[in-house]
């Protein structure tokens, strides 16, 4: 079985309490790696590095520049493994190895898209009339603590990485996991890009383990968190002690909201992308599906005949396009709403069981409920998987109130062909992000992140800069 280890200081390392745990593949549920378990002592090592080249290392010191031609050798070294962590990230989650492979071209593109955004990016200043000159001197905040989930995992891991290097901030990345195992990756990548030693140091280990004693390290000001808003609430609680940075991306139930006037068959082609690609476990997932009673029904019959074609399958072959569900727990959650949506009287239209000729790991067909009600548990709750709630709403008022009544607020897909009612929609619906007859496209340099139970802050272009440093004002007599 392959050994995963710790790289702390520019050297990969055991836990110091000889601690390993288990990964399983996912389309067995075999063991297949052996990580090394992280506690505070790891961390705090992993802290020490990362705080001695903030302190005496080049890497805050450098110019933007210099940062980002280390970055862009980081985006090079990764395009030459793009099949390579494609392959790895299929086994690790059981993503379709297509899917897979947008991912890990997207991780590069982090890279070179924050070298791109530091480079570019000016600082701030205010002239007051005559009298005062102020300016704005951005400098990275210190060692930046970053908790990534298991969902795409190596892109969410550069997704973080990326800015927090190009701001000058050592790190230590806490993968998530249940996916251990493409980040495995990323220490000869960023000794091949010549980063400094120190600079980058990754710890494996169990969130309450690991991730808790990195949340609790005094010399750790930020910490950049991915995963469930409960985790989050944990994370903003331990990290109340010292008062630390805190950037949050958290859970979502976000709503594809369909009116009559709009072309149904886009529609229907974002809706089975927004919650059955990259497994249904995708943050922004359009997990509840609103239609007008008007097409309804007609609605509700397309969409349980395109998920009934959703191919179901090895996530190695490249015909697949929903492969196995990470984790046999997450698998069982899954199943779990399933049996509630059926339970609560919702109306199974399609999917709900695993597909025959996948008679072990972690196989659901694309699955759909019909006649959802707002006070349903499937309607309310994150699944995280291929499972999608409809219901219908007769009027652009009720619309609005059941987009809007869930606890999340991350993502909103609105197709209709009426301009103005868009717009009206567009500031009504409770949502850091909305995507108007559009799927899940966006430009980087755009703010990411959720409102309600979904996020603290936002991520993305100079907004993720924000997060890994701190802005000092000079106000200058002139
Ligand atoms: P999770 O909250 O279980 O775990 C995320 C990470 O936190 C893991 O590395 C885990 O080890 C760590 N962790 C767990 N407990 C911790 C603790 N007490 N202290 C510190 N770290 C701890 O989430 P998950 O199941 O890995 O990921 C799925 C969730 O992530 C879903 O809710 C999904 O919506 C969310 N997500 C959000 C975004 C976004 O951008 N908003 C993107 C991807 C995933």
């Amino acid at each position: 079985m392959k050994r995963l280890e710790h790289y702390i200081g520019g050297r990969h390392a055991p836990s110091r309490s000889g601690e390993t745990f288990t990964a399983l593949d996912p389309t067995t549920n075999e063991p297949h790696l052996e990580v090394a378990a992280g506690g505070a002592a790891d961390v705090d090592a992993a802290v020490s590095a990362a705080h001695k080249a903030f302190t005496d290392g080049p890497w805050p010191r450098m110019t933007g520049d210099q940062r980002a031609a280390v970055l862009r050798r980081i985006a090079a070294a990764i395009e030459v493994r793009d099949d390579e962590i494609a392959a790895l990230e299929c086994r690790d989650t059981g993503l379709p190895i297509t899917q897979a492979k947008g991912q890990a071209k997207r991780a590069a593109h982090n890279f070179r898209f924050f070298a791109d955004v530091i480079t570019t990016m000016g600082e701030d200043v205010y002239r007051v009339g005559d009298a005062q000159l102020n300016y704005v001197v951005r400098k990275p905040v210190g060692v930046a603590g970053l908790i990534t989930p298991w969902n795409t995992p190596f892109m969410l891991e550069t997704w973080k990485l990326a800015p927090a290097l190009a701001a000058g901030c050592p790190v230590v990345l806490k993968p998530a996991e249940w996916s251990p195992l493409s980040a495995s990756l990323l220490p000869q990548i960023m000794e091949e890009a010549g980063l400094p030693e120190g600079v980058f140091n990754l710890v494996h280990g169990i969130g309450e383990d690991a991730g808790a004693a990195l949340v609790a390290h005094p010399d750790v000001p930020v910490i950049s968190f991915t995963g469930e808003s409960g985790t989050g609430q944990t994370i903003m609680r331990n990290a109340s002690a010292h008062l630390k940075t805190l950037s949050m991306e958290l859970g979502g139930k976000s709503p594809l909201v369909v009116f009559e006037d709009a072309d149904l068959e886009r529609a229907l082609d974002a809706a089975v992308f927004g919650v059955f690609s990259l497994n249904g476990e995708r943050c922004t997932a359009s997990s509840r599906v609103l239609v007008q009673d008007t097409v309804y029904e007609e609605f509700v019959n397309r969409l349980a005949e395109r998920a009934a074609r959703v191919r179901v399958g090895d996530p190695d072959d490249p015909a697949t396009e929903l492969g196995a569900l990470i984790h046999p727990e997450h698998y069982e959650r899954v199943m779990e709403y399933v049996r509630i949506g059926s339970a609560e009287g919702a109306r199974l239209v399609a999917g709900g069981s695993r597909p025959e000729h996948l008679p072990s790991g972690n196989f659901l067909s694309a699955t759909v409920f019909a006649d959802v009600t707002p006070g349903m548990r499937i309607f309310q709750e994150e699944i995280f998987g291929p499972v999608v709630s409809v219901t219908p709403f007769t009027s652009e008022t009720e619309a609005i109130e059941l987009a809007n009544a869930t606890r999340y607020g991350l993502a909103a897909y609105l197709w209709t062909n009426d301009l103005r009612r868009a717009h009206r929609l567009a500031r009504s619906i409770e949502a850091g992000m909305l995507w108007v007859n559009s799927q899940n496209v966006r430009d980087l340099r755009t703010p990411f992140g959720g409102v309600k139970a979904s996020g603290v802050g936002r991520e993305g272009g100079r907004h993720s800069i924000d997060v890994y440093t701190e802005s000092h004002i000079v106000h200058v007599a002139t």
